[in-house]
């Protein structure tokens, strides 16, 4: 047996919380200066807010900095086309294009990368990797497709960087995907906490059983907050018998900024080497306190395509100190990972509901295969939620009224009273999803 080190970057994953913070305001002075040079669009933020680079002398100057947003990056992007006025590189330097997911009616934003960037995009992913137990002598299988979004293309080139065996699936279909990983014995797989949990489900319809004919010891998710709610985490390592670890980036990033190690302490480890996450009150942009709940404001020391300086995410965190934690690393962690996004709230006859806080509670009922959470206006006044649920196959339908009654209870115990309708769903009859999981229609305003 080869006796692995614990950290991937031991000297920076365990540096002294002063040294870190003095490595990250000289990171974060060339990184502002870079922008200021190379960049018009940062350019022009700064000249607009009356700052220059050499006003950043303490790690509170960063606050001197007015945020960048999608906002002003679609618009110089629509300007500019195509890639707007923040590049710094031309195009002739880049190895990659890359698009955002979007959302429907949104343009979609659009990222290069150099060769150099690639390679820290794929650094970031061995940080979280290595910290969640993945070694050389892993076979890791994708569950991917590989395509215009970047999702786990970063991971892909850690683990090869690593020197793992390395499966990629962009092509296959989930019955496909299952039965590689049981033939090629794969011992880390990866994928969306829900795609995770659907392959578990088809694997059993195969009549197979992952627990004892596969080999898989971790499965870790990215792409959604799922992946650090207990109760899903719970369904997932029940289902493959292995670890299940949460990991979140960005395409604006291009890689991941926080990961689970393998202490799992109920939260994911930020990469402080690397980046610098502000979290701040939504509204008046105020820091919040550890503890409390706020904005992820993101800056990135290591796209040189890109330069990202206090840009405005919309994702909802709440930071702890790295004490919760027992690995040793000194980067601080979110609790629960990302929350959910600070626009997702919906306000429901005066209650505020959170598709995360929903997902938290049907997660806790094993025999629910999928869910979606309708939104709708009765005789134009009254709002409504209804939670609709798909059993798994073969559930009796005896049992029915009192899950019904009981997950109603439970949505309401943790919504103020709020009435939830809980209704079934046939089998097969709601959507499944590969990549990110869209489980809320809200149909109010149509
Ligand atoms: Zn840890």
């Amino acid at each position: 047996m080869v006796n692995w080190p614990d950290y991937w970057n031991p000297k920076t994953e365990t540096m002294p919380r002063e040294e870190l913070q003095a490595l990250q305001l000289l990171k974060f002075q060339r990184t502002v200066q870079r922008a200021w040079q190379d960049s018009p669009f940062h350019r022009r933020l700064y000249e607009k807010a009356g700052v220059t680079p050499d006003q950043i002398k303490t790690s509170e100057d960063i606050q001197r900095l007015p945020f960048m947003t999608r906002e002003d990056w679609m618009e110089c992007q629509a300007e500019q086309p195509l890639f707007g006025d923040l590049i710094t590189r031309p195009r002739e330097e880049a190895i990659r294009y890359h698009l955002t997911s979007g959302t429907s009616g949104r343009q979609p934003l659009r990222v290069l990368d150099s060769r150099k960037d690639w390679s820290w995009i794929g650094e970031q992913w061995c940080y979280g990797f290595w910290g969640f137990g993945v070694r050389p002598t892993d076979t890791v299988f994708f569950a991917f497709s590989y395509g215009s979004f970047i999702g786990f293309w970063g991971a892909h080139y850690c683990t090869e960087k690593m020197g793992c065996l390395v499966l990629p699936s962009g092509n296959m279909n989930t019955e496909g995907r299952v039965k590689q990983i049981v033939e090629m014995g794969a011992t880390v797989v990866c994928a969306t906490p829900t795609y995770a949990l659907r392959m578990g489900q088809v694997a059993e319809q195969m009549g197979i059983d992952l627990k004892k004919d596969g080999k898989v010891r971790r499965v870790i998710v990215s792409g959604e907050p799922a992946g650090s709610i207990p109760a899903t985490k719970k369904m997932i390592e029940n289902m493959w018998g292995a670890k299940c670890g949460d990991t979140a980036g960005m395409t604006e990033i291009g890689t991941i900024m926080i990961f689970e190690c393998e202490k799992q302490p109920g939260g994911t480890h930020i990469i402080e080497d690397h980046f610098i996450e502000e979290v701040l009150n939504p509204d008046t942009g105020e820091p919040c306190d550890y503890g409390e709940r706020g904005e992820r404001v993101v800056t990135s020391f290591g796209r040189g395509f890109i330069p990202l300086i206090r840009y405005r995410t919309k994702d909802l965190v709440c930071k702890v100190p790295h004490t919760n934690c027992s690995c040793g690393r000194t980067g601080d962690i979110f609790e629960g990972g990302i929350l959910g996004r600070v626009d997702d709230m919906k306000l429901i006859r005066g209650t505020n509901v959170y598709p995360r806080a929903v997902e938290e509670i049907v997660r806790e009922y094993p025999e629910i295969e999928e869910f979606q959470i309708v939104l709708t206006r009765e005789d134009n006044i009254r709002d409504e939620i209804t939670v609709q649920v798909e059993l798994q196959p073969g559930y009796s339908d005896d049992n029915w009224d009192g899950l019904q009654t009981k997950l109603g209870s439970d949505l309401a115990d943790n919504h103020e009273g709020l009435r939830f309708n809980v209704t079934r769903a046939n089998e097969g009859e709601l959507p499944r999803f590969e990549l990110k999981a869209k489980r809320l229609q809200d149909l109010r305003d149509q």
